[in-house]
């Protein structure tokens, strides 16, 4: 396999990263993770923005957009993998530990690529989640690679014998550890505004802009564990486990336990987004 650190693309086993990278003693970077299907980047502009957006919230600025997707080309390329995932990273640069912005460091990137399956399976059986308190930072937009709360509260749900802790703050559901939620009550779909408190994911974005085309009723507007627990549907989304329904909430059933119908039908729009890549 072929990966980038640092200006150069190499073999994994010859890449070393450095221990002065300030990504390793204080997750001090930004990340992105792109879906490749069939060749085909999905969404890559909308994680781009993000990126340079998520960089420039930290004060690494001034990075090369256009640089950025060269190096993810090269991969897809330089791999011959065809469904898969490219993960990069952006860190403030190399500097013997300290923690105030080192002068002059440049950033420095990590990016590889990986073979990865759509999940099919879960798409149709739906997982179990667990919910627990929100107690990350403020600036949950940015998508930092700080991820530290992130990493307990997905090992919290993966103990319960569950597949994603569903976080809020007092009661107010926000994110899951690595996805956004999304309920449907009374017909109505509905998800935390894209503020501070979430990442605003692709995928979420996607599913909105779904719901839009297709006339389904939704609003940006928060709600409670309460109105988890006795919605119709509930799932979750994310760049790799795409639109994914949630059988069951802390052990209780969603509904009946399969997936709503509001789901299937944005799952199938998803489908037909990722399928349009390859017509054009
Ligand atoms: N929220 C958090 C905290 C995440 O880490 C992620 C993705 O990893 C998401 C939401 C979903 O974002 P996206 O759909 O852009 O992958």
């Amino acid at each position: 396999k072929i990966s980038y650190y640092n200006g150069e693309f190499k073999r994994d086993n010859e890449i070393s990263v450095d221990y002065n990278d300030r990504a390793f003693y204080f997750g001090d970077g930004v990340y992105e993770v792109v879906r490749v299907y069939d060749n085909e980047f999905f969404t890559l502009e909308e994680h781009m923005d993000r990126l340079v957006r998520s960089a420039s919230e930290i004060e690494i600025n001034g990075l090369d957009r256009e640089k950025l997707i060269d190096i993810i080309t090269e991969l897809k390329e330089q791999n011959s993998i065809k469904n898969g995932s490219i993960y990069i990273q952006v860190s403030r640069g190399i500097n013997p530990r300290n923690h105030a912005y080192p002068a002059g460091a440049e950033p420095v990137i990590l990016a590889y690529m990986n073979e990865m399956a759509r999940p099919s399976h879960q798409m149709d059986n739906g997982v179990e989640v667990i919910t627990a308190n929100d107690y990350r930072w403020l600036k949950c937009h940015v998508k930092s690679l700080n991820l530290l709360a992130n990493v307990m509260e997905k090992e919290r749900a993966v103990r319960a014998g569950a597949h994603e802790t569903l976080l809020h703050r007092d009661g107010v559901v926000t994110e899951g550890s690595s996805t956004n939620v999304f309920i449907v009550s009374d017909g109505v779909l509905r998800t935390h505004p894209a503020n501070h408190l979430i990442l605003n994911g692709i995928t979420r974005q996607e599913v909105l802009k779904i719901a839009e085309a297709q006339g389904l009723e939704y609003a940006e507007k928060a709600f409670t564990l309460e109105e988890l627990k006795s919605a119709d549907e509930v799932f979750i989304t994310s760049t790799t486990q795409e639109v994914t329904p949630v059988s069951h909430v802390d052990g209780e059933k969603v509904g009946d336990g399969a997936k709503g119908r509001i789901t299937q039908k944005i799952q199938e729009e998803f489908d037909q987004r990722i399928h349009e890549l390859n017509l054009v």
